[in-house]
């Protein structure tokens, strides 16, 4: 039991604590608009209007103030327009001129939201629930959705360490023989503890798969694991001598030995999240927009400990040239 002056204290205690939660979380309020780790509340209060959003994106696009968009001399806001004119040629400007946002209906608010949702769903969102959720029509959303992933594209580098590959493939019933062929193959390649990277191909073959991991595995890779396929055979490549196998046949998923984990448990484990993704919210996914939908993925993935991936992805958004709804629709 405890006495009237302890429980004093645990209220006490309680209270300190409540309180410091309280103070701590008060300077994300104010400043930056972009602190680390936003969640749905903060975003609402934060961009919940065009204005906020226009103040996010000038913070974003001009950290030293705004900036002429033609000789990149200091800008001066015009009185109560959400326009800049420049101090030097006098030409005037938006926040949104020459970026994706420029020409577009949907209200920037809508804009933020999008691209929060589809940075925090790990498994993706279908154009169908952003439909419902930003109270727009399913173009719109599907529209939006292909311009939010266009611009998740990250750096060209290559893997390197331990990296594990596999393949799989996307689309198709198995009923139906001919829709087999209408399977997409994509390769996937991790490097534990690190990136990865998912790349569509028409077709595999040990050509093709060489021609991949050259583009994306650093000569100075340590090992690289994958099953018996013989998909994989690097004898002829700088690869010789660095590739080790699983049976997967025999049922080996993990072989221990010389020092070495060998299994590709890693690289199935992300196939297997972009495969809840299909099934789970996309549903569908065409070939011809397949190789987006795995830069979604992979963006999101190799962002997972990325406290400022809202912001960053942003960023992007900014610098991303626009991608015409005519682009996307036409045939393959
Ligand atoms: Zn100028």
């Amino acid at each position: 039991m405890l006495d009237d002056s302890r429980m004093e204290n645990v209220f006490d205690q309680f209270i300190a604590g409540h309180l410091r939660r309280v103070l701590l979380c008060f300077p994300l309020f104010h400043g930056d608009p972009m602190t680390p780790n936003v969640n749905l509340c903060q975003l609402i209060e934060r961009f919940g209007n065009d204005e906020k959003c226009r103040k996010a994106l000038e913070t974003l696009r001009w950290p030293d103030g705004p900036k002429c968009l033609r000789c990149n001399g200091d800008a001066t806001p015009v009185k109560d327009r959400d326009t800049f004119d420049c101090d030097s040629c006098h030409y005037q400007f938006t926040v949104t001129t020459a970026t994706i946002f420029h020409d577009t209906h949907l209200d920037l608010w809508k804009w933020f939201l999008c691209t929060y949702l589809l940075c925090e769903s790990r498994k993706g969102m279908s154009a169908n629930q952003l439909k419902r959720t930003l109270g727009v029509s399913y173009k719109t959303a599907w529209y939006l959705c292909h311009r939010i992933r266009k611009a998740m594209t990250e750096a060209d580098h290559k893997l390197s360490g331990t990296v594990e590959i596999d393949e799989m493939y996307i689309g198709g019933h198995t009923k139906n023989a001919d829709k087999w062929k209408k399977h997409a193959p994509v390769v996937g390649i991790r490097e534990r503890g690190g990136h990865l990277h998912f790349i569509s191909a028409a077709n595999l073959n040990q050509d093709k798969i060489n021609e991949i991991i050259a583009r994306n595995v650093d000569k100075s890779v340590d090992v690289i694991m994958t099953d018996e396929s013989r998909l994989y055979n690097f004898n002829a490549t700088k690869f010789q001598g660095k590739h080790k196998t699983v049976n997967h046949k025999s049922e080996e998923y993990v072989r221990y030995g010389g020092g070495l984990c060998v299994t590709t448990n890693a690289i199935k484990s992300a196939f297997s999240l972009f495969k809840r993704g299909v099934v789970g919210a996309w549903h569908k996914v065409s070939v011809k927009h397949l190789p987006t939908y795995l830069q979604e993925m992979t963006w999101r993935f190799n962002n997972r400990k990325n406290q400022y991936l809202f912001r960053d992805t942003m960023l992007r958004l900014l610098a991303s040239d626009n991608l015409e709804y005519k682009e996307l629709t036409k045939a393959a």
